[in-house]
């Protein structure tokens, strides 16, 4: 039930050119990009949250039965993040870091998929936390979901921190809970760094996440928008391109 192509005067060749010329370019993804393998944009009708109502962060600290429901959820894989393949789209982006054009990836995704294409860990910030293993809230100790899931779904343990015994959580930013400090930080020093912002898949009506392309646009860095429907910044953006990711981005950097 897709809708034709936009008529834009930007083509993938056009794309290709500015990602050429730049010497220094950030990626910045949502969950556009990640449609392509199968994980449903959670935002948009039909999408995991006009399913199933979020549970607010400050509920799943409060409330052991919202953490039990919460844990629920993760293991049964049913918000569709965990467990799939990254597609055309994310290796086109793994190409541009592996050569060096980009120098990181800015996502607001939780799936895990820039890092499963190639991209390594250092270069990702996710801006929205990562749903493929969980930590904990006062150390932060890093937890497998394959290791907790056994003590839930055997004994009906709500997970605990075996360094701390503080809650442990899934690592995803959660409704109500405040972004995180430093890939805050560290997107912001990298949007200011760059002179090419390449935003693929996200609709940008996000806040404070859609607030680093227009940084970047002030900055005076070029800024490029590919997303199958118009989105918010269209107007402030030097190409802008109506268009599936994957097929795109495999035409504008192409593999050798
Ligand atoms: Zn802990």
């Amino acid at each position: 039930m897709s809708a034709a192509p936009s008529r834009t005067s930007s083509t993938r060749t056009d794309l290709a050119r500015l990602i050429a010329d730049a010497r220094r370019l950030v990626v910045f993804t949502g969950a556009g990009i990640s449609t392509e393998s199968g994980i449903p944009d959670f935002r948009s009708p039909g999408g995991v949250w006009s399913q199933m109502k979020p549970i607010y962060f400050q509920d799943f600290v409060a409330d052991p039965e919202k953490r039990r429901e919460a844990w629920a959820r993760a293991f049964s894989g049913r918000a569709g993040w965990t467990g799939r393949e990254p597609n055309a789209g994310h290796r086109a982006v793994a190409r541009l870091v592996a050569s060096g054009k980009a120098a990181c990836v800015i996502t607001q995704n939780v799936d895990n998929l820039h890092q499963a294409s190639g991209v390594p860990a250092d270069k990702v910030i996710e801006l929205h936390g990562n749903a493929s293993y969980a930590s904990c809230l006062e150390c932060a100790e890093r937890h497998e979901l394959a290791d907790l899931k056994v003590g839930f779904e055997k004994a009906g343990e709500i997970p605990y921190c075996r360094r701390c015994g503080g809650l442990v959580k899934t690592a995803t930013i959660s409704f109500g809970q405040q972004m995180p400090a430093e890939p805050m930080a560290r997107a912001e020093a990298a949007t200011l760094a760059c002179d090419a912002f390449l935003v693929l898949g996200s609709s940008l009506v996000v806040y404070p996440a859609a607030g680093f392309p227009l940084m970047a646009r002030r900055n005076g860095a070029k800024l490029a928008i590919v997303n199958r429907e118009p989105t918010e910044l269209d107007g402030y953006a030097d190409l802008v391109l109506h268009d599936e990711i994957g097929p795109a981005m495999s035409a504008a950097a192409p593999a050798n």
